[in-house]
């Protein structure tokens, strides 16, 4: 059993500082050139998902009144 080993060379993935085009990686919140810090996308993705149940509500909500 090899010991699994990540490559600084071929980064797992990676996302473009917007103020300096470096390539950062993923797990890095914060460039290490520019220091730019990066929006956390996870609660955002938990803020559309309880969008989008809202909106599927209101919805629901506007089709029942057009039935009665
Ligand atoms: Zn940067």
């Amino acid at each position: 059993m090899k010991p699994l080993k990540i490559d600084p060379e071929r980064p797992f993935g990676t996302r473009e500082c917007p103020a300096c085009a470096m390539d950062v990686p993923e797990n890095n919140n914060r460039c290490p050139i520019c220091g730019y810090e990066f929006p956390n996308p996870t609660p955002r993705q938990k803020h559309m998902k309880l969008w989008g149940a809202i909106l599927m509500l209101i919805l629901f909500i506007f089709v029942m009144l057009r039935l009665f």
